[in-house]
């Protein structure tokens, strides 16, 4: 499509951009105090004082965005890990199976100067297991002297060790090079491969909200364990449940399980697995309990599905116990707390009494279609055209910029590109996307608007 003032090329390349599918995931692993954290600031260009909050395990992500050579990722930050009271071994294990699992690439951290323990072996012998790409990064390697220790890794059996000082950046580009070509372009969960096969569901939320009781009292009888992660756990991690005539996957149930040796980290295992969860699933499902006042913890979890471009639905669990008072005050709690995500479908359960269950797939069913919308560029910019002539953006400098044109790039969650004539200021995006929901429906999805000026 030709845009007034616009490169043809441009135009594409904006687009294409713009619709990107889902990013690979890849995980970074190893013992504590590798190097791990220092090694994903360096990647996403982080402030390296964020290393420093260590013993604080409460973070706010553990996965981000990140590019290298024009390539677009995910990276899960593993660096937040405590031991936990079963030791380093077990705790390291049980990391690297979480990282595993949600990962279509992994760097696994070895402190060079150190050389290859026996925690790091059985670290490779689950990545062996596994079988997901590899790329052995042996650090604090800080200058020539080092790469004789490096040397020492071919020992563990994963190929060229690529010495690299996460530190100072010695030999980062190129090992990111190494994992680039490790790195599919697409996940493995790649939602168009996925077409036809049980539609993936992740309930999240905060401990004690009552997802295992919810699960079981829509499950009943009917659990079946999908698949095991041979020798790292006993643990199901995926169940098909059938609901409602149809057959759904309940990603990363093991999550939902209590581990009761977890003690440190908790908080920190439970974001993980919940990022884990999460890049599995279509659609989140998060629970809340309505019980208790809204938390900064149920927000974060929230802002994880969103980020994630995921469809959301949000059950209000445990309703059995409000009385009129606290009725009254989550409503107002919802109002003010989940104000951005307004959109999404909510249903007000309990996993005890079986209250509204048969609520909850109508409204998965409501929040998967408005994530799978398409509008067609010839609606969309006539709806376009109405709005910015009944509401043009406010004069700027003696300036009106325009939108002159919109396309939706991509779906699951919808993506558009808007070109313009000039800067479209943050409340007119918002106003924008406002509408658009307005017109369009898209309940229950993210939508991603970004805006393209003319030169
Ligand atoms: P994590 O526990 O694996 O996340 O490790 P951190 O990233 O927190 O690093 C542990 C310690 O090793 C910190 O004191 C870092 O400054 C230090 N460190 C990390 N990378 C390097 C490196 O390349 N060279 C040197 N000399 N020290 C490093
Ligand atoms: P999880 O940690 O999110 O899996 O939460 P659980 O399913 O283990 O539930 C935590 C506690 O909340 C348990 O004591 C449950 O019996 C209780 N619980 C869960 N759902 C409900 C509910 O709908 N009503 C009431 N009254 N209690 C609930």
């Amino acid at each position: 499509a030709a845009v007034e003032g616009f490169d043809i090329e441009d135009v594409e390349g904006a687009i294409e951009e713009a619709g990107h599918g889902p990013l690979p995931v890849l995980a970074v692993i190893g013992r504590p105090n590798v190097g791990k954290s220092t090694l994903v600031n360096r990647i996403i260009g982080r402030r390296e004082a964020v290393v420093e909050d260590k013993p604080g395990v409460t973070r706010d992500r553990v996965t981000y965005e990140a590019e290298w050579a024009g390539r677009r990722f995910k990276l899960v930050d593993t660096g937040g890990w405590e031991q936990d009271v079963l030791g380093i071994d077990a705790s390291v294990a049980a990391q690297a199976e979480y990282a595993i699992e949600a990962a279509d690439a992994v760097v696994f951290v070895v402190d060079a100067k150190v050389g290859a323990t026996d925690t790091d072996e059985a670290v490779v012998r689950l990545l062996r297991k596994a079988g997901k790409p590899v790329v052995l990064a042996a650090n604090k390697v800080d200058g020539p002297s080092g790469e004789a220790d490096a040397a020492y890794l071919w020992s563990l059996g994963l190929g060229e060790p690529h010495p690299i000082s996460a530190l100072h950046g010695r030999g980062t580009g190129d090992m990111l090079d190494a994992v680039l070509e490790a790195l599919p372009e697409a996940p493995a969960q790649s939602f168009g491969t996925a077409v036809g096969g049980p539609r993936r569901i992740a309930l999240i939320g905060r401990p004690n909200v009552g997802k295992s009781s919810l699960l079981n009292k829509v499950a009943g009888e009917e659990r079946v364990v999908v698949n095991e992660i041979a020798g790292t756990t006993r643990d199901p991690v995926d169940e098909l449940i059938e609901l409602g005539g149809v057959t759904w996957k309940f990603v990363d149930t093991a999550g939902i399980r209590k581990r009761v040796h977890l003690q440190q980290g908790a908080d920190y295992y439970a974001s993980l697995r919940t990022a884990a969860a999460v890049e599995k699933a279509e659609v989140a499902v998060i629970l809340i309990d309505a019980s208790e006042s809204i938390s900064v913890q149920d927000q974060r979890i929230v802002t994880m599905a969103v980020d994630a471009g995921r469809a959301l639905v949000i059950a209000y669990n445990k309703w059995d116990t409000l009385d009129e008072e606290r009725r009254y005050y989550l409503e107002r709690e919802i109002e003010t707390e989940f104000a951005q995500v307004a959109w999404a479908p909510r249903v007000n359960v309990s996993a005890y009494t079986g209250r509204h269950m048969e609520k909850l797939v109508p409204a998965i069913e409501t929040a998967l279609a408005g994530w799978e919308t398409r509008v067609p560029t010839g609606r969309l910019n006539a709806f376009l055209g109405e709005l910015v002539a009944a509401h043009p953006h406010p004069v700027r400098g003696g300036k009106q910029p325009r939108i002159l044109f919109g396309t939706q790039a991509g779906t699951k969650p919808p993506r558009f590109v808007l070109f313009a004539s000039g800067f479209i200021e943050a409340g007119y995006r918002r106003f924008i996307e406002r509408r658009l929901r307005e017109e369009f429906g898209f309940e229950g999805t993210p939508i991603h608007i970004s805006v393209r000026v003319r030169e």
